[in-house]
C-alpha cells in the first residue's frame, strides 16, 4: 500500500524549490504574514532561506505569530520515566536492548512517591516516558500508572509517549483520561528509519508507526503529538516536508491536524556514536523552529532540556510555546532511589524554580493551565478556539493565575516579588473587562489560598 508519505515526491519537491529565487521566497514569507499558516511546498521554498535579512524576517514574523496566537505565555511541563525495560534496538537511544543496563520500572508505590517529588518541583503537567515492553511495560501497567498518578495529588494532566500500538489499547488511554498522546516518526525516511531499527523489533514497522496516530484518533483520542529527532535524516529537509505533510493528512482525513509537534534533537547517549549522525547546527535548527511556526500557526510547539537554557529562550522567542523543566531522563530520576542511567544527556540542568524567575525576566508568563482539557475544550473544539484566537482570551487568564499559585506556593521572596508585578500588568492586558474583572477576583481569591481557578 502506498501511503502518505511519498518519498520520490518530497526528493522532488525539493530537487525543484532548491534554486528558489529571492522574490519567491519573499512571496511565501508575505503569506506567512497573514498568518494563515502555509503548505509544505512553501515549507520546501522556505528551507531555502539564505540571506540574512530573510532570515530576520522569518524569526520576526514567527514571533509576532505566537504572540498574536499565544500572547506572552510558555507552558511548562516535567517528562516522567517509568521504565526503562524494552525489547527494541533503536540505534540512537540509551535505552535500546543492545545496550546492558540495569532495566527497571516503577512499582505503583514509587509512581507515588516520584509524583510526589514532582509536585513538591512544583510541576503539575507531566509527559510519561517507557520504552516498549509487552511484558514488563503492557498497557495495563501503563494505565495504573495513569490512574496513580491522577490519584496522589495535584497533577492535572498526563500526556503520554509510548510506543505504537493498537485501537484497543488506544481505547484503554483514552479510558484512562490522557491528555496528548505523543509519538515520534523519528524519522520519515524509509531506509533510514530501517537502519536505524533493525528488522526484528516491534519498532522496525515503519508502517505501524507512520498510522500510529491515526488510530489513536480512531480511538477517540482527541489530541495527539508528532516530531522528529533530528540528526537521524540524511536530509532534515526531507524529514521536515514530511512531518507538515504528515500533519495535512490529519488535518484531512480527521479535521484536526497535530495538537503539538515537538522539536527533539538527538543528544549523547549510552551505546550511540553521535559522529555518525547528521546533527543540526543551531542556526538551521532555528530556522526550522521558525519555519514550522509560521507554516503551523495553531499547533503548540514543543522544546525539551535536551537544548542547552540559551538556545531554549531564543527558541520562545521564535515560535515555541511548551517546554519542559527540571527534567530527568531516567527511571525513578525524581526521588532519591534513580534507577539506572539516563535515556540520553540534558542541555538544561536549571530548576523549575530559576527556570520560572528566567521566563519572567524576559517578559514570558509561565503556564501550568490544564482547563482547556478538563472543560472538553481539545481536538476540533480546541482547533476552533485557537482559529478564532478565543483561546487567547482563555489562555492568558489562566496562565496569570497558575503563575500566581506557583509564585505563592515556592515560598520564595525573590520570585514573588518578581512574579507579582509582572503579573498585575499582564492582568491589565486582558482586553475584556468581564474577564479582566472575574480574574482580578480570582486573583484575590487565590491569595486567599483558594486554588485551581480556572476560566
Ligand atoms: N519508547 C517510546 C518510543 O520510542 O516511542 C517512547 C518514549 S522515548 C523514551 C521518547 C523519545 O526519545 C523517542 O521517540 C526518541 O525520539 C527520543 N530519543 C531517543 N534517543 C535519543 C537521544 N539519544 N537523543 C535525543 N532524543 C532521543
Ligand atoms: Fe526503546 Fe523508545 Fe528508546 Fe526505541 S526510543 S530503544 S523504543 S525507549
Amino acid at each position: 500500500m502506498e501511503s502518505f508519505i511519498n518519498s520520490e515526491y518530497i526528493r522532488n519537491l525539493i530537487k525543484e524549490t532548491e534554486n528558489a529565487s529571492y522574490d519567491d521566497i519573499e512571496k511565501v514569507l508575505d503569506k506567512a504574514s497573514l498568518k494563515k499558516g502555509l503548505s509544505h511546498q512553501d515549507v520546501a521554498i522556505l528551507l531555502n532561506i539564505k540571506e540574512e535579512k530573510q532570515l530576520e524576517r522569518l524569526h520576526q514574523i514567527s514571533f509576532d505569530l505566537k504572540k498574536t496566537i499565544y500572547g506572552d505565555r510558555v507552558v511548562l511541563f516535567a517528562p516522567l520515566y517509568l521504565s526503562n525495560y524494552c525489547v527494541n534496538n533503536c540505534e540512537y537511544c540509551g535505552f535500546k536492548r543492545d545496550n546492558n543496563l540495569d532495566r527497571y520500572r516503577l512499582t505503583l508505590d514509587e509512581v507515588t512517591k516520584e509524583v510526589k517529588a514532582l509536585e513538591k518541583i512544583g510541576h503539575k503537567r507531566l509527559a510519561i516516558e517507557f520504552g516498549e515492553d509487552p511484558i514488563n511495560n503492557n498497557i495495563d501497567y501503563v494505565t495504573d500508572v495513569i490512574k496513580t498518578i491522577y490519584a496522589a495529588g495535584d497533577i492535572r494532566r498526563v500526556n503520554v509517549n509510548i510506543a505504537a500500538t493498537t485501537v484497543e489499547e488506544y481505547k484503554k488511554l483514552k479510558d484512562a483520561e490522557i491528555g496528548t498522546y505523543i509519538l515520534f516518526q523519528e524519522t520519515y525516511d524509509k531506509d533510514k528509519y530501517k537502519e536505524l531499527h533493525g528488522t526484528d523489533s516491534l519498532k522496525s514497522d515503519y508502517d505501524r508507526q507512520l498510522y500510529a496516530h491515526h488510530r489513536a484518533i480512531e480511538a477517540g483520542i482527541d489530541d495527539v503529538g508528532g516530531g522528529v529527532l533530528f540528526g537521524l535524516a540524511n536530509d532534515y529537509r526531507f524529514d521536515l516536508i514530511a512531518l507538515m505533510i504528515h500533519d495535512e493528512e490529519l488535518l484531512d482525513k480527521f479535521g484536526v491536524e497535530f495538537h503539538t509537534i515537538s522539536f527533539p534533537r538527538i543528544k549523547p547517549a549510552e551505546g550511540v556514536n553521535l559522529s555518525k549522525y547528521n546533527t543540526i547546527d543551531d542556526e538551521t535548527f532555528m530556522k526550522i523552529v521558525s519555519i514550522v511556526r509560521v507554516a503551523k500557526p495553531l499547533v503548540g510547539m514543543i522544546v525539551s532540556t535536551r537544548e542547552d537554557h540559551d538556545m531554549r529562550m531564543r527558541l520562545i522567542n521564535q515560535g515555541i510555546s511548551q517546554i519542559s523543566a527540571n527534567s530527568s531522563t531516567s527511571v525513578g530520576g525524581y526521588e532519591e532511589d534513580n534507577h539506572g542511567k539516563e535515556q540520553f544527556e540534558l542541555g538544561d540542568n536549571l530548576t523549575l524554580l530559576e527556570t520560572i524567575k528566567d521566563l519572567i525576566k524576559h517578559g514570558n508568563l509561565p503556564s501550568y493551565c490544564t482547563a482547556c482539557y478538563r472543560m472538553g475544550r481539545t481536538g476540533k473544539e480546541f482547533h476552533d478556539q485557537v482559529e478564532s484566537l478565543k483561546i487567547a482570551q482563555m489562555c492568558h487568564p489562566n496562565a496569570i493565575l497558575t503563575s500566581l499559585e506557583y509564585a505563592i506556593d515556592s515560598k520564595d521572596k525573590e520570585l514573588y516579588d518578581l512574579a507579582y508585578p509582572f503579573l498585575i500588568e499582564q492582568i491589565e492586558k486582558i482586553k475584556d473587562e468581564q474577564i479582566k474583572d472575574k480574574v482580578k477576583g480570582y486573583f484575590k481569591r487565590i491569595e486567599n489560598g483558594e486554588r485551581d481557578l480556572y476560566i
